[in-house]
């Protein structure tokens, strides 16, 4: 039976889902403890998995194999983590396929997130019927992906295409976590967010002042109700993640952005004004570039990961 195990390994929470040809049939969500590792969430995982194959009368003979998302810069010819940035360290010195095997059987196989969640949104979702694509997904950090003629984008060191939320917007900017300055990220994330809106000459007189979480949830609401500091450090915003959009556009030649993350269920607030900055600036002569929300915010990298064991094994 060609059942699948998705794990997609955030930053914040773990989703690890059972898929069947393309089915999400069941999903559960933990807390990441990501700060403390990798290898101590593998005993977690493995009881979540256990559990899954339990409820569902399953044997380790009718899953295909595990499909893992993780944060962080994936060698996906040998399925091995080869960098972090703050969140499971200790991941590259982690033998994932060992683990699966060991323990169920199966093969494992590893990719980038948003290259997961790129394929997700490819195969089932917002990107169906494309062959050129690239993912933005706009959260904590920004992570990007890059689909060419229907072939995830990976380089010589299986970077190319992930670093969007690092290309440098601001050459005298602020310092990013990633050792460059002025980064997309470093402009305009949630983990800038609150730094942003504190260095603003009005914050003090700003409604803002009060919010214990400075997040764009918060942003949103105060700009909405004029509140000055807001709609500035929104429109910055929405100039920065342009600029990086249109470095993407005209980086890789899309046809379609998709757009995901948290900020998302504020859409109709920004993506109008995004799409316009892309339609004015974008060297583009074919047409123009459509943005374009994700169909599966949530759950793009669980589907994605089903189709690369899918797709890997031959099923
Ligand atoms: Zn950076």
């Amino acid at each position: 039976m060609n059942y699948t195990i998705a794990i997609d390994l955030g930053g914040t929470i773990i989703k690890i889902g059972l898929l069947k040809s393309g089915q999400l049939i069941d999903r559960s969500e933990t807390k990441a403890q990501s700060a403390s590792g990798l290898k101590t969430q593998l005993p977690e995982l493995e009881k979540a998995i256990d559990k899954m194959l339990q409820a569902y009368q399953l044997t380790t003979a009718d899953v295909l194999g595990i499909g893992f998302s993780f944060a962080g810069l994936v060698d996906s010819s040998k399925n091995k983590i080869l960098s972090t940035n703050q969140k499971y360290d200790d991941g590259p010195d982690t033998d994932l396929v060992g683990w699966a095997m060991e323990k169920w059987g199966w093969p494992l196989f590893a990719e980038n997130d948003a290259r997961m969640a790129l394929l997700g949104e490819w195969q089932f979702g917002a990107g169906k019927e494309f062959s050129d694509l690239v993912m933005m997904t706009i959260g904590t950090g920004i992570g990007s992906a890059v689909l060419i003629n229907g072939q995830l984008l990976k380089g010589k060191h299986f970077q190319a295409g992930n670093l969007g939320g690092h290309f440098t917007v601001n050459h005298k900017g602020s310092a990013c976590t990633c050792g460059g300055k002025g980064c997309v990220e470093a402009e305009a994330s949630t983990w800038r967010l609150p730094s942003l809106v504190k260095e603003h000459p009005g914050f003090n007189n700003s409604a803002m002042k009060d919010e214990e979480v400075l997040d764009f949830k918060a942003l949103f609401h105060y700009a909405k109700n004029n509140d000055l500091v807001a709609k500035e450090v929104l429109d910055h915003c929405l100039s920065v993640w342009s600029a990086g959009i249109i470095t993407m556009i005209h980086a890789f030649d899309p046809e379609l952005i998709i757009l995901s993350g948290g900020i998302m269920k504020s859409a109709p607030l920004f993506l109008p004004i995004l799409q316009e900055n892309v339609n004015q600036l974008a060297w583009t002569p074919w047409g123009k570039v459509k943005l374009v929300e994700a169909r599966f915010p949530d759950s793009a990298a669980l589907y994605g990961a089903d189709y690369l064991v899918r797709s890997t094994v031959g099923k």
